[in-house]
């Protein structure tokens, strides 16, 4: 049903936050597993968690609405998550499969960033001050992960140029002949 007021427009917009949230924690544990740096894998695993902890907010605030906690599926995050998962599939090299994951990871933190700003503006313009309060402790954790992910990135990205040539550089190796 197509939302004809405000409130119906925030029950939607929650309802798609729930639903990708539970994609998002379906997809991180083969994001983990495909993780070689340490502290990657550590960064996601924790994000795992806070996430988990991000679905039970989202469940506090269609219990204090009223509201059964269903979700409506995202296509938004599908296409972020396949996209990502595509791409991360068939890279050999680990430090440049490590910065893809972070690539799509962070692709991931920034549309959750998105969302959550517009629910809490919502929510604090329909005076649901509780939810606002709610969405905006997940809006913070989503920008510490996005800037985790950063600080990662500045070590992996640096990895991945390694053992290939830089730009500007010569290799001192041959290229290598491109399999398959
Ligand atoms: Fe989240
Ligand atoms: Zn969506
Ligand atoms: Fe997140």
């Amino acid at each position: 049903m197509k939302p004809k007021s405000l409130q119906e427009l925030y029950l939607e917009q929650l309802r798609d936050l729930y639903d990708a949230e539970q994609q998002i924690i379906k997809a991180l544990p083969e994001m983990i597993e495909a993780s070689a740096s340490e502290d990657l894998k550590e960064g996601l695993t924790e994000h795992l968690e806070v996430t988990k902890g991000q679905v039970t907010r989202l469940q506090q605030i269609f219990t204090a609405l009223g509201e059964k906690a269903k979700g409506e599926k995202c296509l938004g995050i599908e296409g972020v998550i396949d996209e990502g998962s595509n791409l991360i599939d068939g890279i050999d090299d680990p430090a440049v499969r490590d910065a893809a994951i972070i690539a799509s990871a962070q692709r991931v933190e920034h549309y959750e960033i998105a969302g959550y700003g517009t629910t809490r503006t919502f929510a604090t313009l329909l005076d649901d001050e509780g939810a606002s309060k709610l969405l905006q402790q997940t809006l913070d954790e989503e920008r510490e992960a996005d800037q985790t992910l950063t600080a990662l990135a500045e070590e992996v990205n640096v990895k991945a140029t390694k053992g290939k040539s830089v730009a500007g550089e010569k290799s001192e190796k041959p290229r290598k002949a491109r399999i398959a």
